[in-house]
């Protein structure tokens, strides 16, 4: 942590803005309903939620056999699996903290289905499910959308958390997330939101200004064992969580919010606790985390703002959207 450094000048550059001001369906849009996509399929006139298998996928299960390397240091095999996308809602305009509730429940619902569907396949070892949102991570079509990997291996970070999880566990006899949940609600000043089941929070080792855990408050595996009542709470601190990123600079707010989720490859993840990560770019409305010296350098992560301001910040902020505030007045 350094947070003194914050406010020191900066001189670099900013990021544009998206305009506020979209359409709501969007001709060459290969995510809106009605439309063709580049393989020549065409979108259903899907009303609420749609998901397909990609059709420029990075993993497909019929990948290449990797090129023979000589003897030596270098390993390779075969990275297979399926690439899907997952639109959120077949309006062109909006964005998951414009979604209605019940429009985020379906949400969870759908990843529930697909994370069941695809664990269930024996050459599947792990799910990620991630959405990434605005261009400052990149995405030039703003149509709110998920994509899903999975893949025949497992990703580096849920390997990492897996082991940790476990190792934690074997020491102490508890769970890890269980006593990070307990920790933040001790300690109450990271806390964005929470309701009976689920709960939102700035942890304690955050790298991003506003990094965000959304997760259920009991230990599961994954998003596919949550209860009803899990599942509609969890949508409710999501919703908040969106909203109050948006509210925050009034602007879309840009992120990567992966899904972490256990492995799917048999081995015994009861240690695993399920949650939501959110990891926005942005530390200033037009101003980046650049990842430089420490991070790229030296592999650690410098922040240079508090969490509990920043959990303070997000708190501060209203919970009903500014769009629909803006709606309200006209
Ligand atoms: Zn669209
Ligand atoms: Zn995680």
């Amino acid at each position: 942590m350094a947070a003194h450094r914050q406010h020191r000048p900066w001189h670099g550059e900013t990021v544009k803005h998206e305009s506020g001001l979209r359409s709501s369906y969007v001709e060459d849009c290969y995510l809106c309903p009605g439309n063709a996509r580049v393989s020549g399929a065409v979108n259903p006139q899907y009303d609420g939620i749609f998901g397909f298998d990609n059709d420029h996928p990075c993993v497909g299960m019929d990948a290449p056999p990797p090129p023979a390397i000589a003897a030596g240091v270098y390993r390779n095999r075969a990275a297979q699996g399926i690439a899907r996308v997952v639109c959120y809602s077949p309006r062109h305009d909006l964005s998951l903290a414009q979604l209605k509730l019940g429009e985020i429940e379906q949400l969870v619902a759908a990843w529930q289905r697909e994370y069941s569907d695809l664990a269930r396949r024996p050459e599947i070892d792990h799910v990620l499910i991630f959405e990434n949102k605005g261009e400052a991570v990149g995405v030039s079509n703003p149509h709110p959308h998920c994509q899903i990997y999975a893949t025949n291996f497992v990703f580096k970070t849920i390997e990492t958390e897996a082991q940790a999880s476990q190792q934690y566990l074997n020491e102490t006899g508890r769970p890890l997330f269980a006593d990070i949940i307990a920790a933040e609600q001790r300690d109450q000043t990271r806390i964005i939101f929470e309701n009976e089941t689920a709960i939102a929070f700035l942890p304690y080792f955050a790298r991003y200004a506003y990094e965000v855990f959304v997760a259920p408050k009991q230990p599961h595996q994954s998003i596919a064992t949550l209860t009803d009542r899990e599942a509609a709470d969890l949508a409710e601190v999501l919703k908040d969580t969106a909203v109050r990123f948006d509210n925050l600079w009034m602007m879309p707010f840009p992120y990567v919010m992966p899904l972490h989720q256990s492995p799917t490859d048999g081995g015994d993840y009861r240690a695993f606790h399920f949650h939501i990560e959110f990891h926005p770019p942005l530390r200033r409305p037009n101003l980046l985390k650049y990842l430089a010296g420490p991070e790229i350098g030296g592999g650690n992560f410098l922040s240079d703002t508090s969490p509990e301001e920043k959990a303070a910040e997000l708190r501060a902020v209203s919970n009903v959207h500014y769009a629909e505030r803006e709606l309200a007045k006209t």
